[in-house]
């Protein structure tokens, strides 16, 4: 450690995944580390909901790129293994439809293709193939290109896949403006453009806007998906345990309202209480709009492009239930659509609207490798929804009228889900957008659509000096892999500037 290091003082703005993942790096440096914490647990969007006497997982559930928090735990000298037990999931996800169809699909390419076989026929398995083929070229051409590196601009993005690939690599990952129609060069089966172009929805966004670069997201699903013994949220608590052994000094049920800047860079932040804390540098984890929107101070509002309310990501209306199931064979993992994909997504995103018949996602917590079932067992069910919780509320018959129309949608599909009302706890948009300042209920910061998206979000340094950004609202993007890495590249970023 270089003498004087361990002087400055670094304090990071929220404990969601970017922020525990900068904790640890910076504390690793030998930096003292303020973490500050709005809520009261660790986790931000990896977060549990109480419904009777069980915890349900009301956030993520699909953990991919196991590597990630492997290497970050091994960079701090420890394992993930020894902190927490990842469950191979033998199903990435069941997926029904309402007329009847039913197909597996597995983290195993031979699998999956002899299901898609059986499902759609042997052209259909044969464009799995060339579809699995492109996508695995596009995961190799930008995986460390892009995802693992500090924020490209197309010119250096071409820069780096040409000094690391072959020329042909820039061709497989060439930016193509609409993955649906994408999918429909690979699968005549509408279906199955169904389950591949829900892909867009991992990063909030529609599978007629995205480009077809997310295909990418079916390579780092067939290198497996896992579960987290526990739930996920034992993922936040083990990072927060290791930031803590290293030192992190974390402060939960604390709010920062202001980002004070002096001389034209940050020095440090106000509470909520008043309390002024000083540092040399400041990390932010919340959605960047918080910042952009003036909630962390007037001063602080130009260090990061404001982003309008239209160019959101999806929202959700998200159920934590303790129920029963009967009439169809749930996996961890479930997905039910109903026949028009496009519509929902124009519904959502040109008319501000919920689908009146979405696509409804489940997860069955008990379910899976170890799973236990009691008489009732923990569900989370999903719709997607747009982000206008900053100005739009619910009433209680009017979120129990979309839950309906999912329930509706889950029954066409042959399954019944039973529950009493207080064992049903519902999240909206707004409630997202309260939970996370900023953010409008976008769950995934910018909606990634259009082909230069991926470039228009913020890297980890802000327009303002000392003021760094991590988590999914900025580069490498949503997903808690990459709001990780988004953590780790704010760390590396700021440590290079100020240990000079
Ligand atoms: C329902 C749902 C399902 C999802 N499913 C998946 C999935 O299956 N797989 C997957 O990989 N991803 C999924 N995601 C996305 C994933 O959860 C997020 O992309 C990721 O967790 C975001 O991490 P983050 O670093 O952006 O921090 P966040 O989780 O956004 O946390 C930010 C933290 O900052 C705190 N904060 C903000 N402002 C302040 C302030 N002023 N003062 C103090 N604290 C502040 C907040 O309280 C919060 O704890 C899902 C998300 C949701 C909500």
């Amino acid at each position: 450690m270089e003498h004087g290091v361990t002087q400055r003082h670094v304090i990071i703005i929220g404990a969601g995944a970017g922020g525990l993942s900068a904790s640890i790096d910076v504390a690793l440096a030998g930096v003292r580390v303020t973490l500050l914490e709005r809520a009261a647990t660790p986790g931000g969007k990896m977060h549990t909901r109480e419904v009777d006497d069980v915890s349900v997982d009301g956030g993520p559930t699909v953990l991919t790129m196991r590597s990630v928090f492997e290497q970050l735990f091994e960079d701090a000298g420890t394992s993930l293994s020894e902190r927490l037990t990842l469950l191979d999931s033998t199903v990435i996800a069941r997926h029904a439809w309402t007329d009847g169809g039913l197909l597996d699909l597995y983290p195993d390419r031979e699998q999956s293709r002899q299901s898609i076989a059986q499902f759609a026929g042997s052209d259909n398995a044969a464009g799995f193939d060339r579809f699995y083929a492109q996508s695995e070229k596009i995961h190799n051409a930008l995986s460390s290109t892009f995802m693992s590196a500090t924020k490209p601009n197309p010119l250096s993005l071409v820069g780096r896949v040409l000094r690391q690939h072959p020329p042909s690599s820039l061709l497989a990952a060439r930016p193509s403006p609409d993955l649906w129609r994408a999918l429909g060069g690979f699968f005549s089966d509408e279906r199955l453009q169904q389950l591949f172009g829900r892909y867009a929805t991992y990063v909030g966004s529609s599978p007629l806007s995205t480009p077809a670069t997310l295909m990418l997201i079916a390579h780092v699903e067939l290198d497996g998906v896992w579960l987290v013994d526990g739930g996920m949220h034992r993922l936040a608590k083990a990072m927060a345990d290791l930031g803590q052994e290293l030192g992190v000094d974390l402060h939960l049920n604390t709010h920062v309202n202001e980002v004070l800047v002096k001389n034209r860079k940050a020095v440090g932040v106000r509470l909520d209480d008043g309390t002024v804390l000083t540092a040399d540098a400041v990390i932010f984890n919340g959605d960047t709009q918080a910042i952009a929107t003036g909630q962390l101070g007037e001063s602080a509002a130009s260090a990061v492009t404001l982003r309008p309310s239209n160019q959101r990501a999806l929202s959700a209306f998200t159920w934590c239930i303790k129920g029963q199931s009967s009439g169809f064979d749930l996996d961890h993992h479930n997905v039910f659509f109903e026949s028009n994909y496009p519509s929902e997504f124009n519904t959502i995103f040109e008319d501000g609207n919920v689908p009146t018949k979405p696509t409804v996602y489940v997860c069955a917590q008990d379910r899976g490798p170890t799973g236990k079932r009691n008489a009732a067992e923990r569900l989370l069910m999903l719709v997607n929804a747009p982000a206008n919780g900053d100005k739009q509320t619910w009433s209680t018959d009017e979120v129990n009228h979309i839950r309906d129309n999912a329930l509706a949608v889950l029954d066409r599909c042959g399954l019944t889900l039973s529950f009493g009302d207080d064992d049903c706890v519902a999240t909206t948009p707004t409630d997202w957008h309260r939970r996370f300042p900023g953010s409008g209920g976008s769950l995934y910061g910018g909606a990634s659509h259009g082909i230069w998206s991926s470039f228009t979000r913020s890297g980890a340094r802000s327009r303002l000096k000392g003021l760094y950004l991590s988590g999914g609202s900025v580069h490498p993007g949503p997903g808690v892999p990459m709001a990780t890495l988004s953590g780790r590249l704010a760390a590396r970023t700021l440590l290079s500037d100020i240990i000079r």
